[in-house]
């Protein structure tokens, strides 16, 4: 008998960006990292810039040159160690904490799909990601990613978790069609930097208008906007 593999039409990548995109942690991950910093390093204040886009590392890497400590991957690692033990403290704690409209339909709209990987694309070092996501019982939506553990640039760990994304479909990546959803420019411009579409959403800050202005192949108020779901099911 001939097993019919099932012929994937348009094998397509979803590459999840997590805070202001898929939940809000109501500043947990601000204040793991302050507390990091100031049980670290005395100098909470150095990392007082906007995270928005940014990898795990590439905040502690800013931080440390900001409190004029020496900026090596020891030192890196050390303080992440000590964010990740504050962060669950913090995530636990949260009281405004929640997930973006259209969210949970987006993911049961795809989930079962066998043309569909869903995984993550995100700064967050993998196991930050897990606790941000798993206090609103997220974590096990995403069986991959690209994380800020995986690498420092976006665009980097976004190749990363793209090329894991067609690993499960079974296709060379240049085969599938990737999507990053992400709020931020710098999501939108890692995306393009790696040949990804973008659809991007208005739940983190930025405008949708503004978000296309950046070069987002799409842009919505939310996932719940008409035509959102549609523009990620293709
Ligand atoms: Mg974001």
């Amino acid at each position: 008998m001939v097993r019919h593999r099932t012929l994937v039409a348009h094998p397509t990548v979803l590459l999840f960006d997590i805070d202001g995109t898929l939940v809000w942690t109501g500043g947990a991950g601000r204040r793991a990292m302050e507390a990091t910093f100031l049980a670290m390093t005395g100098a909470r204040e150095a990392v007082s810039f906007t995270f928005a886009g940014m990898t795990d590392r590439a905040i502690v890497r800013a931080g440390l040159e900001n409190a004029g400590r020496p900026v090596d991957e020891a030192s890196i690692d050390r303080l992440i160690g000590t964010y990740l033990e504050l962060l669950t403290e913090t995530v636990r704690s949260a009281t405004d904490y929640g997930v973006y409209p259209g969210i949970q339909q987006a993911l049961d709209a795809v989930r079962g799909l066998a043309s569909f990987a869903v995984g993550l694309g995100t700064g967050n070092v993998e196991p930050g990601a897990r606790i941000k996501l798993g206090r609103v019982e997220l974590a096990d939506e995403f069986a991959f990613g690209g994380f800020g553990s995986d690498h420092e640039d976006r665009a980097r760990l976004l190749a990363i978790g793209a090329t894991r994304g067609a690993e499960r479909l079974g296709v060379l990546r240049e085969a599938c069609r990737v999507i990053v959803i992400g709020d931020t420019p710098r999501d939108v411009q890692a995306a393009l930097a790696i040949g990804a579409e973008c659809v991007a959403v208005g739940t983190g800050g930025d405008s949708p208008e503004s978000l296309v202005a950046c070069g987002a192949t799409r842009a919505f108020a939310d996932l719940a906007a008409p035509g959102a779901l549609e523009a990620l099911l293709g």
